[in-house]
């Protein structure tokens, strides 16, 4: 494993990027996926208890609506806790990184990074839980639309939507996991970068094949400042993932790019 979010060279960032793939497959999305996968079955199990309770189909379509809604703490917390998760993980490698060049830097990441992560959660959940709620009424709305042209009873919807709705929400499972992945990756790293309080550029790392979007194959190896942002595609991101600054679903959903640092 070549970790070294410092590596100069094209040879040294592809190793850096390969292994960091490894790790991000291997540990930083397996957190993802278990926090993403309670939030989801927890949906799940609130539009079956509404469905259970509607004495016709639109009223199981608004219980349902309603249920979902009340998911959002849920949500919340699970995007609060991957972030910790893999926000410390990465947060520390890169710093230990950084530190195995430069010697001196403080003691007390996690303190700093913990304290100012709510502040961020709250800025960047509000956007996300509008659009996860807004694709779960669509297949809850699908699925109901689904039962009743299959001619089932409202009696059955319940255990209709049981049978059919896990299918669909697994899909988003992990593409909500990498996405959340590759943002929780991208802010810790920049954290630990400015905890250093060293003066650095950084450098926008895409994986170049053929599931690489143009965009972020041409960023490849695009420097600024650390307070500056990378422009990709007309869209601002301090960071791969960074969806603060308004960027568009095409250049966070499924992204697997990520940043070197170098140190002036
Ligand atoms: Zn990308």
């Amino acid at each position: 494993m070549y970790l070294n979010c410092l590596a100069k060279t094209d040879r040294e960032k592809r190793a850096y990027y390969k292994s960091l793939n490894i790790l991000r497959d291997r540990a930083y999305q397996k957190l993802a996926i278990n926090r993403i996968k309670k939030a989801i079955n927890s949906e799940i199990d609130a539009i079956v208890d509404a469905c259970k309770k509607a004495k016709t189909f639109s009223e199981a379509e608004r219980n349902a609506k309603s249920a979902i809604l009340s998911n959002n703490d849920v949500w919340k917390n699970a995007i609060q806790k991957t972030y910790e998760d893999i926000g410390l993980l990465n947060g520390k490698r890169v710093l230990r990184e950084i530190e195995a060049t430069t010697k001196g830097i403080g003691t007390n990441f996690e303190d700093v990074f913990l304290k100012k992560l709510p502040k961020h959660i709250k800025k960047v959940t509000a956007p996300k839980l509008k659009k996860l709620n807004i694709r779960s009424y669509a297949i809850v709305s699908n699925d109901i639309q689904r039962a009743i042209d299959d001619g089932t009873s409202i009696d059955d919807l319940a255990d209709y939507i049981r049978e059919y709705i896990p299918a669909t929400y697994k899909n988003r499972e992990r593409a909500i996991a990498r996405t959340e992945t590759c943002e929780a990756q991208g802010y810790s790293g920049r954290e630990a970068a400015l905890y250093t309080g060293l003066d650095m550029t950084k450098s926008w790392l895409a994986w170049l094949d053929d599931k690489t979007r143009t965009g972020h194959a041409e960023y490849n190896g695009e420097t600024t400042l650390m307070d500056e942002p990378y422009i990709i595609d007309g869209d601002e991101m301090m960071y791969p993932g960074d969806s603060t600054l308004g960027a568009g679903a095409g250049n966070l959903v499924n992204c697997r790019c990520t940043e070197t640092y170098k140190v002036l």
